[in-house]
């Protein structure tokens, strides 16, 4: 980070760099107005299991239509409403939607359990208010604790390891899943990550990009070696952004079961979600 703001000091007076400035600072006093204003809404993208096809859970993700901007991506607005700490406002809003969208349509008790998946900030591991806005909202909409799953960023839970692993505890004790989000993007070292109670971890896209494309092999090492510690830490491995089939073979090849990407589905709302992936009429069986 330090060699980072370095580079970024010799940038101080470009133009572009002040626009992001100024950008940043209005985004964030249009964001404390966003919720109330309805410009949010949570859209959600299939998990499916890679074996047959099934989807056997979903990733919630936030959208914010600016009413001037048009749609801004999360990529761009979530840091600034970290910075803020508005995230932790519209974070709870995410889960109560999420929850409030999915719960009703999809029957817990389904063969195969669905799990509905939620992103967390770091920031929000700092409110104190989590863990009893979680089991509130739980069981308001009547979802199983043990089908939702809170995916961190390696980051998020090895910058403070020590405020991690409380709230992570509480987190796991109410039932709930814990995923490392984009694993393999930190720098977090395997004892860290060991020391934390955690069920799943999401190989990042810039890895699963490379995977059946012959350019791509230092990638697809990095895609192999991330399988095989979740294999050995006896986790399991969800794969992001898987866009084609090769993608998708050469995953099934090295055991990931996991996958969530374009090639089965963009995000998409929940009327959606419930009528194609989940509802909907089924394919006839051959
Ligand atoms: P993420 O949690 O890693 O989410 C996966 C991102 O990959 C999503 O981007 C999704 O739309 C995108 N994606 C999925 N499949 C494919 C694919 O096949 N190809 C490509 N190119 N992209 C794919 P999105 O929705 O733009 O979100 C970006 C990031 O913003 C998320 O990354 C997450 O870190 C953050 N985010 C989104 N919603 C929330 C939220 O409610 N709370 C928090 N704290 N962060 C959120
Ligand atoms: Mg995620
Ligand atoms: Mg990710
Ligand atoms: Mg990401």
């Amino acid at each position: 980070r330090a060699k980072q703001r370095g580079r970024d000091r010799l940038e101080v007076y470009d133009p572009a760099m002040q626009a992001t400035a100024h950008d940043r600072l209005t985004l964030g006093s249009d964001l404390r107005r966003a919720l109330a204003r309805g410009e949010m809404r949570v859209v959600y993208q299939p998990i499916v299991d890679l074996d047959t096809g099934t989807a056997v859970g979903a990733e919630a993700l936030l959208r914010w239509r600016h009413p001037e901007r048009g749609d801004v991506p999360p990529d761009v607005f979530v840091p600034v409403a970290e910075e803020s700490g508005a995230i932790v406002e519209i974070g709870a809003w995410v889960l109560e939607t999420a929850l409030a969208e999915v719960a009703p349509h999809v029957p817990t008790d389904r063969a195969a359990p669905f799990t509905l998946a939620v992103n967390l900030s770091p920031r929000q591991l700092e409110d104190p208010t989590l863990v009893t806005r979680l089991q509130g909202a739980l069981r308001r909409h009547g979802w199983p604790a043990e089908q939702l799953c809170l995916e961190l960023t390696e980051t998020a839970l090895t910058d403070d390891l020590d405020l991690a692993l409380g709230v992570l505890v509480r987190l796991r004790a109410t039932g709930a899943r814990i995923a490392v989000d984009d694993f393999g993007t930190g720098y977090s070292s395997l004892t860290h990550l060991q020391a934390l109670p955690i069920d799943s971890i999401k190989i990042d896209r810039s890895f699963v990009q490379g995977l059946g494309d012959h350019r791509g092999s230092e990638r697809s090492t990095i895609a192999r070696c991330v399988l095989g510690i979740a294999g050995a830490m006896d986790l399991e491995a969800v794969a992001e952004g898987v866009e084609t089939q090769a993608q998708l073979e050469a995953l099934r090849r090295l055991g990931c079961r996991r996958g969530q990407g374009y090639l089965f589905s963009v995000p998409v709302p929940a009327d959606v979600l419930e009528a194609t992936v989940l509802g909907g009429p089924r394919p006839p069986r051959g």
